[in-house]
Order: C-alpha cells, then sequence, then structure tokens
C-alpha cells in the first residue's frame, strides 16, 4: 500500500482513541489533514480491498479487544475549522464545521456570538461528524446538509431529509463525513451564554463524568428512561470484571479499572436480560460497536 506521508500509523493502540479507555489495536489509523489526503487514504483501502470505520471522538463508541481490522480514520487538522456563511436574514446564522470541530468548540462559539438552540449540547463530549452520525440530542434538526465521502473517494452532499434523522440515529450511506452545514437562529450572546450555562449545571448534576464511559450503553424505550428501568431493579453498582453500572446514572456503565470490552458487552447482557425478564422491555445498544467482538450480539 502506498499511503499519503505521515498519515497512516500501524497497530495504534485504540484504548488511546475511546473515552471508554477501551479497544485493541487498529490495524491501520489513518490521520488525514486535508480532503486529498483522505480520498488517497480511502482509495488505497478500496483498492487493497481494506474494511474502512470511522472514529470521531470516540465517546459513544465500544470498541473490541482484539482490535479493528483495516483502515480506522481519525480526521486531523483542516477538518476542526469553523467557517461563517453570511445570510441576508439578520434573524438566521449559518455555519460550515469540518466534521472533526470538537462539540464544545461550536458551544463556545454559540455563546459568544449568540446562536441560539444549542444549548442542550453543552457539556456534550466528542466531535460534530459523531453527533450528527448519532444525531445526538437532536442536532439534526439544525442541519442543512453534509459532505459525505464515500468509500471509493467520491464527494457527494446529503440534505438533511436524505439523513433522516431520528432517535439516537441517522441514515448516512457508507463513507466518511468531511463537513456539516448547520443554521441557527440569532439571539443575544447573552442569553445564549446564560442557558448553555444551566443546561451545564444540570448536566454535570445528573450524568456521571468522574469514570471512563462511552455515555448511555441503552437508548431509552418509548415512554421510559433505560436508566430508570435498571436502577428500579436495583442493578446501580453491578458489575463484571472492571465494568460498572454508574452509581450515579444507571444508564452508564463506567470502566473502574481496566475494563475490557468483553467485560462491558457482559454486562449489558446481564443488564438486557434482567430488564427483559423483569420487565418484558428489550433494552437496544446504544453504544456504537467497532470490530468483531460485536458478532456476540448476534
Ligand atoms: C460523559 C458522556 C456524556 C454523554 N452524554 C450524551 C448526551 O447527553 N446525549 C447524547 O446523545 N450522547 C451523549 N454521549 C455520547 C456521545 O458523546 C455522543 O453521541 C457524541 O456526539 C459522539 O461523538 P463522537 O465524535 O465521540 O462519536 P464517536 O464515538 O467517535 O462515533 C460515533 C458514531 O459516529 C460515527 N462517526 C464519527 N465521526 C464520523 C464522521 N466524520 N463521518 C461518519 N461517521 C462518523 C462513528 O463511526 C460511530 O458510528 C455522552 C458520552 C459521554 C462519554
Amino acid at each position: 500500500m502506498t499511503w499519503p506521508p505521515h498519515c497512516v500509523r500501524r497497530n495504534e493502540p485504540f484504548a488511546d482513541h475511546t473515552s471508554f479507555r477501551i479497544g485493541g489495536p487498529a490495524e491501520w489509523f489513518a490521520e488525514p489533514s486535508t480532503i486529498n489526503e483522505l480520498i488517497r487514504v480511502l482509495r488505497e483501502a478500496h483498492q487493497a480491498g481494506l474494511p474502512v470505520s470511522v472514529v470521531g471522538g470516540g465517546t459513544n463508541t465500544l470498541a473490541a479487544d482484539r482490535g479493528i481490522r483495516g483502515v480506522t480514520i481519525h480526521l486531523g487538522r483542516e477538518f476542526r475549522i469553523v467557517r461563517d456563511v453570511p445570510q441576508p436574514e439578520p434573524a438566521v446564522a449559518r455555519v460550515v464545521c469540518g466534521a472533526a470541530l470538537l462539540t464544545q468548540r461550536l458551544v463556545y462559539l454559540a455563546a459568544q456570538h449568540g446562536w441560539g438552540d444549542l444549548e442542550s449540547l453543552a457539556g456534550l463530549p466528542g466531535q460534530i461528524g459523531g453527533a450528527v452520525a448519532m444525531n445526538a440530542q437532536d442536532i439534526g434538526r439544525c442541519v442543512r446538509q453534509v459532505s459525505l465521502v464515500r468509500y471509493d473517494g467520491t464527494v457527494t452532499p446529503l440534505s438533511r431529509d436524505q439523513m433522516q434523522f431520528r432517535y439516537r440515529d441517522a441514515a448516512l450511506e457508507p463513507g466518511i463525513m468531511a463537513e456539516v452545514e448547520l443554521e441557527f437562529p440569532r439571539i443575544p450572546p447573552e442569553q445564549a451564554s446564560e442557558r448553555i450555562r444551566q443546561a451545564l449545571a444540570y448536566r454535570n448534576n445528573t450524568q456521571d463524568t468522574r469514570l471512563p464511559s462511552a455515555g448511555c450503553a441503552f437508548k431509552n424505550p418509548p415512554g421510559v428512561g433505560a436508566g430508570r428501568l435498571i436502577d428500579q431493579l436495583g442493578l446501580k453498582g453491578a458489575r463484571i470484571g472492571d465494568a460498572q453500572v454508574s452509581a450515579r446514572h444507571a444508564n452508564f456503565i463506567v470502566n473502574v479499572g481496566q475494563a475490557t470490552c468483553d467485560d462491558v458487552l457482559s454486562l449489558m447482557e446481564h443488564l438486557q436480560q434482567r430488564v427483559r425478564q423483569e420487565t418484558g422491555v428489550v433494552l437496544e445498544p446504544e453504544l456504537r460497536l467497532l470490530g468483531e467482538q460485536w458478532n456476540r450480539w448476534a
């Protein structure tokens, strides 16, 4: 393979790229700095028949202990930009963000410039590309379009309608989002800052941010919180290996030491079984699964 220079590493420890601090080596780990580098990496992988995955901040990702085969893309420098798109309509702000922009950088800019409707993202870890792929905090409502680089290296725009945003999911055809165009109402900056401050305070009071995790393990079933179901069964603190149900938020699984992917999966299966037996509700994972260990979910 002829990778672009200084862009691809072999056997990169994936645990360094997930908030859970879990995951074996990525066979090839590519950090393209520009769109041309990204296209070259994808074409090279395509020709070599290597599978391609993408990780953003790794804050919703559980990666296999035995590692990730093929090429994992982690977008670099030029994918962290924010560009203002001038609008004739003063009540509206429109920006283009690189997909690797930290979501918290966008929130910081929202407070400064008075971009409204973004307070639910306050404190959300990870990158804009990951947030859009997950429709985290319903960010899809602000998306106008994304620019997607398909695995064969061709680039295509996708409109909000094409992405069919739904609860913690979007219909993204296989590929890497490079840029996202977002639109929000303009509000006075002091109002934006205040709403963001309140949202942050609420998050800090309710979530477990002290120990490594990937946020909520399960999606909320219709009309009920997954955490509430787990909590009602007295499962806070349940532990397998070094994976433990958080004492603070029952839908968070935390890594209390050297947890493995296998520990987390076993604990998730245990929680699913107990909730199903006692309530009949089937909990669906919210975590995104990377690597082959996930075959055991089949
Ligand atoms: C403490 C904590 C609190 C959290 N709180 C919340 C919360 O309140 N609400 C919520 O919704 N989530 C929450 N999360 C989960 C997570 O932070 C969000 O889903 C976040 O937006 C994921 O972004 P990321 O960049 O880390 O995604 P990653 O974990 O890197 O990736 C998630 C998915 O997106 C895909 N992806 C990433 N980048 C791209 C790209 N450029 N192109 C195509 N696909 C891509 C990945 O392949 C993967 O399938 C929390 C997590 C933690 C650790």
